[in-house]
Formats: structure tokens, sequence, C-alpha cells
């Protein structure tokens, strides 16, 4: 069922007389997106197209070359096929066509065949690939302020004076907080602090890249104990891992407050004594960096406040461990930027049709996040944890059976129900 987009409040805000090429009036053109990563950069690729006049600022000085690896969901490819965008970026990534469940006590892993769709790259592939497609818009596309963040905000009726930590102060229609889990914009120009915002899931993760001492290809493989579990994932060309370690934990572990040494210390205590592949796995981490950061999402009431809006992960960040963060900060972006087009830069009217729009898809990333860390790292002790183990082969053995007699249900059903058709004239460019 595709949701149904609310009747708009009333209109408001001052049309302010700008135009885009073909004389469509659009109020609030001059647009501010603190943020160049996923949503911000698609975001503003989106406006400008509509006309508007997006600037993106962001406290990073540019693209990077290296970066972490995210997931693009089935439902977040479809749309960057729909921008023209889809068949470039399949090139830098890859996909699993494999899990392996590996079991307590059994050698060979159960294996379940894996066609989500989706893919893996790096984040900064990602962004390039979005801000490269908006620096071929003819003049004045986007423009872009790297190297800088934004220190104050304040808004009035009629639009936001912004200022920044290097360049001169400057007034805005609206302003687009895009920067991501611990949005500054959030801070400035919503009530509450981040202690409000995110929701810790009890879990803290520890990451790093490892060669491929698995051996394995395109594939997925996992292995949990009790109160904590281990994902690694191949990445493009299959000779390196993405190794990922839930750890169940009360507290929150921050970086800022660990010494040095202190990461690869932890995670030896918690799996330094586990077996399936975790010696060499273990092994593989001393020579590398290793982050942990808190299982975390973003919860708000509302995005919007006044002439200031927020969007992906600044407004709604699913955490990481959902591997929907880049598709729905795709969405968003695509919602935000299709409802401002639409009510022709009216905010209030767009702003209400954006959370519409995406409220449905975030509860369900969000619930998935909640999933992986109840199953990948299960509360549980060692005679749960060998049902669980056992119903676990079971249910994929089921799975494989509806697989064969063509009867799986859908693998990756987040954003089934995002109205992507409502936004098609997006795509018309
Ligand atoms: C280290 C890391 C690893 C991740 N791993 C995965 C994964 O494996 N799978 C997965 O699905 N998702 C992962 N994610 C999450 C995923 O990257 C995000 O959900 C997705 O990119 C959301 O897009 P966004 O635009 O909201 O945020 P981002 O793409 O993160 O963009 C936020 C931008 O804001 C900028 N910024 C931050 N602070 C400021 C400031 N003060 N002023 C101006 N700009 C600022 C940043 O430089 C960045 O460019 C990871 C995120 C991080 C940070």
């Amino acid at each position: 069922m595709v949701p149904r987009i609310p009747d708009s409040p009333e209109p408001g805000g001052d049309p302010n007389d700008a135009y885009t090429e073909d004389r469509v009036p659009i109020s609030n053109r001059n647009v501010l997106v603190s943020g160049g990563g996923v949503s911000g950069t698609a975001l503003a690729l989106w406006l400008a197209r509509k006309g508007f006049a997006p600037t993106v600022v962001d406290s990073a000085p540019g693209p990077r070359a290296e970066g972490d690896h995210v997931e693009v969901s089935r439902r977040g490819m479809e749309l960057l096929d729909r921008m023209g965008q889809g068949e470039r970026i399949r090139h830098l990534g890859s996909h699993y066509t494999e899990i392996r469940t590996h079991i307590s006590g059994r050698d060979q892993p159960i294996l379940m065949p894996f066609q989500s769709g989706g893919l893996l790259l790096r984040h900064e592939q990602l962004v390039r690939a979005l801000r490269e497609a908006a620096d071929k818009l003819p003049d004045p596309g986007v423009r872009h302020r790297d190297g800088d963040t934004i220190t104050d905000l304040a808004q009035d009726d009629d639009g936001v004076d912004v200022t920044f930590a290097r360049a001169p102060a400057e007034r805005f229609d609206l302003v687009v907080g895009a920067d991501g889990l611990y949005s500054p914009v959030r801070r400035l120009a919503f009530p509450g602090s981040d202690d409000d915002h995110l929701r810790y899931l009890e879990a803290n993760v520890a990451t790093f890249e490892s060669p491929n001492v698995l051996g394995t290809r395109d594939a997925l493989s996992w292995h949990v104990w009790p109160h904590r579990g281990c994902v690694a994932a191949t990445l493009p060309g299959n000779e390196r891992l993405q190794v990922q370690l839930l750890m169940r934990d009360r507290f929150p572990v921050y970086a800022d407050s660990l010494d040095q040494g202190a990461e690869h210390r932890l995670v030896e205590e918690v799996f330094g004594e586990d077996g399936w592949r975790m010696p060499e796995l273990l092994r593989a981490m001393a020579d590398t960096d290793v982050s942990i950061v808190p299982a975390t999402r973003v919860r708000m009431d509302v995005w919007s406040r006044g002439r200031v809006v927020l969007v992906g992960d600044a407004a709604y960040c699913p955490d990481r461990l959902s591997g929907q963060g880049p598709a729905t900060a795709l969405m968003g972006a695509l919602a935000l930027a299709g409802e401002l087009s639409f009510a022709e830069g009216d905010h209030g009217r767009a702003f209400f049709s954006y959370e519409a729009a995406m409220r449905h898809t975030v509860r369900e990333a969000q619930a998935v996040a909640r999933h992986v860390v109840e199953t990948g790292a299960p509360e549980a002790g060692p005679y749960e944890m060998w049902v669980r183990e056992r119903t676990e082969a079971a249910l994929t053995r089921g799975s494989l059976l509806l697989n064969r007699l063509g009867l799986r249900p859908p693998m990756d059903p987040v954003g089934e129900e995002f109205a992507l058709e409502r936004y098609a004239p997006m795509f018309d460019d």
C-alpha cells in the first residue's frame, strides 16, 4: 500500500519573486545545506535541478579517497537508477550472493543464497558520484563550501541568519541539517540535547577491515555467542573483509573516552576465548585500526522547526547496523526536494508532506537495527543459545525450501511503501 500524503496545511512564507528558467515562481530559493554526505549532496542536486540555489557547507575538506563501506539497499539502488546514476555506481561496489550462518559445534556453515539487489561500496565513492553529477549541472548549480561549519542560526519570519566558523555570516531562506548523527543544526535549532534525541541500542559495535582470512567470495558470514556476535562481509574484489563485532553492553562506549589501544584490548577481552575463525580474525585485527561506536538511532517528534529542517541521519538515523542509512538518506532527500519543488518553495507545506512521506519507511528501517542487535548479539545463556541456533538452522532450511518452491518472501521490504512514483517529475531532466 502506498501511504497517503496528508493534505497540506495552509501555505506559509512569502514568495520572493525568484523564477526558475521555465518561469515557475518559487519562493525560498536560497537554501543552505549543512553536510555534504549522502543526503546533503543528493538533496542539493535535486534542488538545483528544480531551480533552487543550494549551498552545501561541510566541515570536511572535501570527499576523501578512502573511507568506510556502506550498504545501499535495493530500494536505494532503484532510486539511484531513476536518477541515472545506478549503472555507474554499481561498477564501484559489490553485493553478497550468499549468507553463511556458522553454528557452534558444526564445521560447515548453513548456506543461504541471497539476492538483495543492494550494493556495498565506500561511502566516499557514493558521495563523490553524486557530487560529480551535481558539478555537471549548468550554472549556478550547487555551490560547495568545504572545510567550514555553522556556528549559529537565528531565524525570523523571512529567513535565517547563519554564522560560520570561517566564512562571513550570510542570510538564507531555508536551512537543512544533513549533517549526520551528531547534527550541529539539530543542536542549534531544535529544543533538547543529543541525550534527548539519540537512543542507544544497548550494544557497541567494533568495526575493522582485514585481509580475507575466511577465503569467502561475495558472502556475508556470521556467528553469534551469548551477548556477542561477528559479521564478516567480503568487500568488492573479495580480497578484504569488513568485520563488525557486536557487543551487548548497558553502557555506550565513546571513542573520545578511550586511550590508545583500548579498542583492540576491549575486543580481545570480549572475543579472545571464542572459537570458529575468531583467532584468525583477531590476529588480522592486530595490524589494523578498529573503531568502536555505540549502536544508536535518532528519534525526533518533528523534523522541522520554522525554516530549518533535518534529513538523513540527523533526523532519523536508523543506525549503521540496519544497512538502511544510505537508502533512507536518499529517499528523504528526494522527498524533501520533491515536496519543496511541488510546493514551489512553500516550506510550511513542503516540510509537512516530506515527514508524512518518510515516517513509515523510517519506522521500518529503525526496527531492522533493533532486530540485528537482538539476533546478532542475543541476550541469552548457553542453553538458550543452543536452542536458538538449532531453530535458526531449521528456519534457514525452511527458507531454502521456500526459495526452491519460488515462495520466498521479499528479503528487503524496507522502503517498499515509499511513494517513489510520487516523485517521478523529479527524474524528468
Ligand atoms: C564511520 C561510519 C560507518 C558507517 N557504516 C555503515 C555501514 O556499514 N552500513 C550502513 O548502512 N551505514 C553505515 N553508516 C551510516 C551511513 O553512512 C549513513 O546512514 C548515511 O550516509 C546517511 O547519510 P547522511 O547524509 O545522513 O549522513 P552522512 O553521509 O554521514 O553525511 C553527513 C555529512 O555531514 C558532515 N558533517 C558532520 N559534522 C558537520 C559539521 N559540524 N558541519 C558541517 N558538516 C558536518 C560530514 O562531514 C558528512 O559529510 C556509517 C556511518 C559512519 C559515520
